[in-house]
C-alpha cells in the first residue's frame, strides 16, 4: 500500500483523488494534472493498494484530511464509451456545468452517479464531483486525455463554480 498526499498550500477548495489508481490506469495521471494546475487551491490524494469501493473506502490520511476540503473530486475509469466522461456526485453546480460539456443531454447511469452519502466523493464540506472517464479519456497518450483535463480545469477554476461562492 502506498499513499501520495499533497496538501493544498492555500485555501483547501478541492481534494483531487484517485483511489483506484492501481486497477484504473490513467486516473492517477488525470488527478495529478488537475491538482498541479492550481496547487494553492487543490490537494492531491492517490491510493495505491487493494481495491475498495467508494462507499467502503477508509484510510487514515484520507479520513483525517477530507473534511477540511470544500469539494472532493474523485476520478475513476468506466467501461462505457457512450460519453467521454460520466459526471456524478452531490455538488450540483459543478455536476451540471460538466454534464453540459461531456454528456450531450444523457443521464448518468445510477450505478456510477456517485450520489450515495457514504461515497467518499461526498465527504467534503460542499459535496462532491465524481468523474468516470471513458477508456479513450483515461488513456494518457490520447489527445482526449489532455482535452478533458483542460475542460475540467476550466470549470474548477471558474469563479462562479467555486464551492462557497
Ligand atoms: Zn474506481
Amino acid at each position: 500500500m502506498e499513499i501520495e498526499y499533497k496538501r493544498a498550500t492555500g485555501a483547501k477548495r478541492f481534494l483531487i483523488c484517485a483511489i483506484h489508481a492501481d486497477t484504473e490506469p490513467g486516473t492517477a495521471a488525470f488527478a495529478t494534472a488537475l491538482a498541479a494546475a492550481d496547487p494553492t487551491n487543490r490537494g492531491l490524494y492517490i491510493f495505491h493498494g487493494p481495491r475498495v469501493t467508494s462507499t467502503e473506502f477508509s484510510e487514515r490520511i484520507f479520513d483525517r484530511v477530507v473534511k477540511s476540503y470544500d469539494v472532493v473530486v474523485s476520478i475513476h475509469v468506466m467501461l462505457s464509451t457512450s460519453v467521454p466522461i460520466y459526471v456524478g456526485g452531490r455538488n450540483t453546480r459543478l455536476v451540471s456545468a460538466l454534464r453540459d460539456i461531456f454528456h450531450r443531454g444523457q443521464q448518468t447511469p445510477r450505478r456510477i452517479a456517485g450520489r450515495h452519502p457514504e461515497n467518499i466523493v461526498n465527504h467534503g464540506r460542499y459535496g462532491g464531483l465524481q468523474l468516470e472517464l471513458s477508456p479513450p479519456v483515461a488513456y494518457t497518450q490520447s489527445p482526449y486525455h489532455t482535452l478533458a483535463i483542460h475542460c475540467v480545469n476550466k470549470v474548477l477554476a471558474h469563479p462562479s463554480y467555486t464551492p462557497d461562492a
